[in-house]
């Protein structure tokens, strides 16, 4: 703080406050590389960016404000986003992996009570308090991060009440913490065990009317699946996107997971969000992601988990400029994952990302993933001040380190949040 005075012509406005002396990477894409700063500043003013330059760029009614923070040459980027969570569920699966460790098969998990049913089971057993305050930590070690915007999908109900709830959970926590969640119905996971062998009526008993509840009550900011031999085929997620599309909702989709399905090509058609995992797509499908713009998020984390083989097209979707998410995919079967530094670090170590990709991925891009760009996801004039303050010398520290955390301040919309 300098304490001067605020200058008499902005005294009728919110004050400003100015970082100054950071390095600053702002991804605006009208930069190169990762748009570096070396001697940053960035303006805000009611929560949003007001000026972001060179220090000597600094207009001179900024220069005069009282709320002025040095930051001593600590890199300032853009918050972190993390546009692929199912982070509200019931329970989790430390038995499963447990057994599993000591040998047991996936019939005797399941005999035992574990795999997705698990999950259903102890979410739909759960109120929403108790939903919320399973979730809490989980949001929180993101936040921890200097991640300020989180997608949560539903998708352990499977039944609309379930779903619903698991949805107004996800809104209740955008409440107590400061952060930007986003929404994704995802009542097309799994088929439940009452509707074993009966996709079809599942979608026209659960997952159509389901959607048409929650869109109605704002809780679906967009619809997901997953598409897979053991979920959901391309024309059963054709007849979920319809619905969507008939609401004006927008849709993404897990797609080439296990197998290749040409799940990516009709998200593509219907220009989804995202196509997530991917570790089966091939070229044509990622051609099919660019001329779409629909992002590919990658998830190195149930990657990680599952101990696959099968690396996603990289170089394939570089070679047809797809632009490139990263995401923790948490849940608590495939991914109990809820760091976004760690993800990254998975980004280059197991799918050879480039620290520049990594960085994007969990910025500029996840933003794009859920439609966000003009809000987030960059340093640039007009969008909210959502940034992050490291002790690090490079921003390649941020992908290079596993297991620690050089957040220094956490900036929501302008307010120092950690
Ligand atoms: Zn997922």
């Amino acid at each position: 703080m300098t304490g001067n005075s605020i200058p008499e012509n902005t005294m009728s406005q919110t004050a400003v406050s100015v970082w100054r002396n950071a390095r600053v990477a702002t991804l605006d894409p009208s930069m190169s590389g990762l748009g570096i700063l070396e001697d940053g500043v960035i303006a805000v003013q009611d929560g949003r960016i007001v000026f972001v330059g060179a220090q000597t760029e600094l207009p001179a009614e900024f220069g005069h404000t009282a709320d002025s923070i040095d930051c001593k040459r600590r890199w300032i980027t853009p918050a972190l986003i993390d546009c692929h969570t199912h982070l509200v569920f019931g329970g989790n699966r430390a038995m499963e992996f447990e057994m599993r460790l000591n040998g047991a098969s996936y019939e005797e998990i399941a005999k035992a009570g574990g795999g997705i049913v698990s999950s259903v089971r102890d979410t739909r057993a759960l109120g929403e308090d108790e939903l919320v305050a399973q979730a809490l930590p989980r949001l929180d070690a993101l936040l921890a991060e200097g991640v300020s915007t989180i997608e949560i999908k539903s998708g352990y109900g499977l039944d609309i009440e379930t779903e619903l709830k698991m949805l107004r959970v996800a809104r209740k926590l955008g409440t107590l913490r400061p952060v930007h969640i986003v929404t994704s119905y995802l009542a097309a996971h799994a088929t439940p065990s009452d509707y074993k062998g009966r996709n079809a009526d599942y979608i026209a008993d659960v997952v159509l009317p389901g959607m048409e509840r929650g869109h109605a009550d704002g809780l679906i900011d967009a619809v997901d699946g997953f598409c897979e031999g053991i979920a959901f085929s391309v024309e059963e997620m054709r007849t979920v996107f319809e619905k969507a599309k008939s609401l004006g909702l927008p849709v993404k989709l897990h797609a080439e997971q296990l197998s290749n399905l040409g799940g990516s090509q009709l998200a593509a058609s219907y220009r989804a969000l995202s196509a997530d995992h991917l570790e089966y797509l091939d070229k044509a499908g990622a051609k099919a992601l660019a001329n779409a713009g629909t992002i590919a998020v990658l998830l190195p984390g149930a990657f990680y988990a599952l101990r696959e083989t099968q690396v996603p097209p990289v170089q394939a979707l570089r070679d047809v400029c797809a632009d490139i998410a990263l995401a923790t995919d948490c849940n608590p079967g495939t991914s109990p994952l809820t760091s976004l530094l760690l993800t990254m670090n998975m980004g280059a170590t197991l799918f050879r990302l480039t620290v520049e990709e990594c960085l994007t991925a969990t910025t500029r891009n996840a933003a794009k993933a859920l439609g966000l760009l003009p809000e987030t996801g960059t340093l640039e004039v007009g969008k909210s001040a959502n940034f992050a303050i490291w002790d690090i010398e490079r921003p390649a520290e941020l992908v290079y380190r596993i297991g620690f955390n050089p957040l220094h301040a956490r900036i929501f919309k302008g307010r120092i949040t950690s």
